[in-house]
């Protein structure tokens, strides 16, 4: 029978999303949460297996990428080894290269949000309620499309307030509250300063304000 040979390109293509079946992994510490990344409800992000890019139905947390890279935060690429195979998750171990059936099946269910790991810390699962309800992706595509239409400078006003309280809330819970820079991807989804290049859009800072330009 076939088996993985741990030549470690998988892991290289990017990290795995998590299960609630991974809940305990990230409950213990194996997986510290600043090594995790949300997708958040409604953002636009590659499917892997449907090979295009589709709004997410809802959060997806992911294995962050080494400084900047694809590559799975728990590589060691000096001898292609997983530094938590034993307790790897749920689809790095479901995963076989030379068949993804298996995958396919599992891949968009039972997926772990941040509600399940963090709506009992008081305070804080307020704030992310808070910021999902003032920076949702619906409200964004929704002024993004209206640029187009005839309220064009309330859309723009809207995406302009959007980008900004998320900038706000990230500096907000490093400065005022303590937390570690790395933590903002998980508690908050990716900077949406980032994830408006895949609406073909990019912000620019200009005599201290933000402005929107379409992509180059
Ligand atoms: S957790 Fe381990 S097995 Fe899974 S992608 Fe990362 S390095 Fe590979």
């Amino acid at each position: 029978m076939k088996e993985c040979i741990r030549c470690g390109t998988c892991c290289k293509k990017g990290g795995p999303s998590f299960h609630l079946e991974d809940k305990i992994l990230i409950d213990k510490g194996i997986i510290p949460s600043k090594y995790i990344y949300t997708i958040r409800k409604g953002e636009r992000s590659y499917d892997n297996v449907k090979e295009c890019f589709l709004p997410a139905s809802s959060d997806i947390l992911k294995l962050k990428g080494q400084k900047g890279l694809w590559t799975c935060v728990f590589l060691n690429e000096a001898n292609n080894d997983c530094n938590i195979y034993e307790n790897r998750p749920m689809e790095c171990k479901v995963l076989k290269c030379w068949d993804t059936r298996e995958i396919e099946k599992i891949y968009a269910k039972n997926r772990l949000t941040r509600q399940d790991l963090i709506s009992s810390v008081e305070g804080l699962w307020e704030l992310v309620e808070g910021h999902q309800e003032r920076c949702s992706y619906d409200m964004l595509k929704f002024f993004i499309d209206s640029l187009n239409k005839s309220k064009k400078t309330e859309a723009l006003k809207g995406i302009l307030e959007i980008i900004e309280y998320d900038i706000k809330i990230r500096e907000l819970v490093v400065q005022k509250a303590g937390l570690e820079t790395d933590l903002t991807d998980f508690l908050f989804g990716r900077p949406i300063t980032e994830t408006i290049k895949i609406y073909g859009l990019k912000i620019k800072m200009e005599k201290g304000k933000y402005i929107l330009i379409p992509m180059g």
